[in-house]
């Protein structure tokens, strides 16, 4: 079921050295703020992660990682020197980092944040990133460009409320209100694809009712990225403030790598979010 296109999308598609990153306008960002996602296009990786696999823990060469790291770097017009990474665990632990911590988890996956699935900076030159191949990545800047935040939401991550719990971390450290937070949900497996058992069904029955649940053919699909965005409307974000871009990774197979579609072994994107030196 083809559920999405990038005509129309809140991303637009930026080539650049043959690299393709999804970007939001400029005119949704405040000045200084950088973000974007990755797809599977302009990289060195052969086989199951061709081409543009940016995930070291998914069995690919390491040099091509890096490689493909830097590509992807040099796309976004940041360095990779400068890359921070939590180790996720499909948890709802947060971390507030700097400019100390530039590098880690840039070029090895043991450097990386332990624990974490949710990082917060306000400090410019680092850039925030998290990895997912169907999951929800999510990014957060206030109306004022002081801080930035990332969010990797699988459905553990997403029942634990890590995208809420980034958005409090981000208002703790700018000090900004709940109407201050601007949240960008990416590319993600969608309600088109990402069909669940009952139990799993079950736990979001629970927690937001029928609605984010659809029955087809016998079987139960799930609207991950509506369930982040209810969380955070319960949280205070305003839902104009909420954007949600409507690309399915698994319906578009030469754009993204999909842990769904793809089985494993496949590669990851990544989701990057940082503040320009101003
Ligand atoms: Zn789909």
């Amino acid at each position: 079921m083809a559920g999405s296109s990038i005509a129309g999308d809140v991303l637009r598609w930026r080539a650049s050295s043959g690299v393709g990153v999804l970007v939001p306008g400029e005119e949704m960002l405040p000045p200084g703020v950088v973000c974007g996602f990755s797809t599977r296009q302009g990289g060195v990786s052969t086989g199951a992660y061709t081409s543009l696999n940016l995930g070291f823990h998914v069995g690919d060469r390491e040099e091509n990682v890096l490689t493909n790291r830097r590509r992807f770097s040099e796309a976004m017009g940041i360095d990779l020197q400068g890359w921070v990474a939590g180790q996720q665990v499909h948890g709802s632990d947060v971390a507030v980092v700097g400019r100390k911590d530039r590098g880690r988890g840039a070029s090895s996956q043991d450097t990386a944040l332990p624990a974490v699935d949710g990082l917060v900076v306000k400090e410019s030159g680092v850039w925030l990133t998290c990895y997912y191949a169907d999951c929800v990545p999510l990014l957060f800047w206030d109306t004022q460009g002081n801080t930035v935040g990332i969010a990797h939401a699988g459905w553990r991550g997403t029942l634990a409320k890590v995208g809420l719990k980034a958005a409090a971390k981000m208002m703790e450290v700018s000090g900004a209100s709940p109407d201050e937070i601007h949240v960008l949900v990416g590319p993600a497996i969608g309600s088109c694809c990402y069909s669940v058992g009952e139990e799993l069904a079950g736990g979001f029955d629970k927690a937001f009712g029928r609605k984010l649940l659809t029955r087809r053919e016998g079987r139960i699909y799930l609207d991950l990225k509506e369930a982040n965005r209810e969380y955070l409307i319960r949280g205070g974000v305003p839902p104009e403030q909420i954007y949600i871009s409507g690309l399915c990774t698994s319906c578009l197979d030469r754009v993204f790598f999909s842990h769904r579609r793809d089985k494993s072994p496949t590669g990851r994107m990544a989701a990057v979010i940082g503040l320009r030196e101003r």
